[in-house]
């Protein structure tokens, strides 16, 4: 059972096929956005932060793929929208308060086995601290407030996880308004030196201006680095093959 499964959000992200698609390197934060809203095209200055969740494998197309979960990342772009888009996208978006009830459902699951080394701390606190103390012996106390310490700790230690892992249930959902510029998670391959994203954009007049404005990331397939990275799976299977080899001589 993955944990993505266990809070019911989608960690995979590729985008569909789409008229208005185009494939990008570099990192979000260094894109070239025209001064137009995403959504309607006019005029604005106003960005609006637009949040996705992916797995932390998701997108990277020679990796093993494993239904193992691996965690997730939260990747952001800073889109322009006008005003009225904007508002329409609060309108549209999934409440504070909904968002919250989801995390603390998923809190509250993943916090559960902290109890153990909690309650434990606290027992060894509440009874055989005084106990100890009650006989004198200061280096009891001493080893007694070590072991609550690292029980102490570790529950702690599972609290924090279980509040960094729920951070995504407060990421909204898409909407109409944010689906008009849509991106995709890091589809680079295991040599490249940036990460790789597609973006796919309702409105033709802004893909245009956008496209032309990252002329200089768009991406070419590069034979050369398809060759090197070809190079890499030879040796790796080369290295396995004499490995097994080896062993299997050794063996005899
Ligand atoms: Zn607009």
């Amino acid at each position: 059972m993955s944990g993505a499964a266990a809070l019911g959000l989608p960690l995979d992200g590729l985008l569909e096929p789409h008229p208005n698609r185009v494939e990008l390197t570099g990192p979000l934060r260094s894109l070239g956005f025209p001064n137009r809203c995403a959504n309607c095209g006019v005029v604005t200055s106003e960005r609006l932060p637009v949040r996705k969740v992916f797995g932390r494998n998701a997108g990277h197309r020679r990796r093993t793929r494993s239904r193992r979960y691996r965690g997730y990342r939260i990747d952001t772009a800073l889109v322009p929208y006008c005003g009225a888009c904007i508002a329409q996208d609060a309108r549209e978006r999934q409440s504070m308060a909904s968002r919250w009830g989801a995390r603390l459902g998923g809190l509250l699951l993943r916090s559960f086995p902290a109890l153990f080394p909690l309650g434990f701390a606290v027992f060894l606190l509440t009874s055989v601290g005084p106990a100890s103390a009650a006989s004198a012996s200061g280096e009891g106390t001493g080893f007694v407030g070590v072991l609550a310490l690292v029980f102490g700790g570790a529950g702690v230690c599972l609290i924090a996880h279980a509040w960094w892992d729920t951070r995504r249930c407060m990421v909204p959902r898409q909407t109409s308004v944010t689906l008009a510029f849509d991106f995709s998670p890091d589809v680079s391959d295991l040599l490249d030196r940036s990460q790789r994203r597609f973006y796919a954009i309702r409105d033709p007049a802004f893909a245009e201006a956008f496209t032309a404005l990252n002329r200089d990331r768009v991406w070419q397939p590069d034979p050369a680095a398809v060759r090197a990275e070809m190079r890499v799976w030879i040796v790796c299977g080369v290295v396995l093959v004499i490995g097994a080899l080896l062993a299997a001589v050794l063996d005899r």
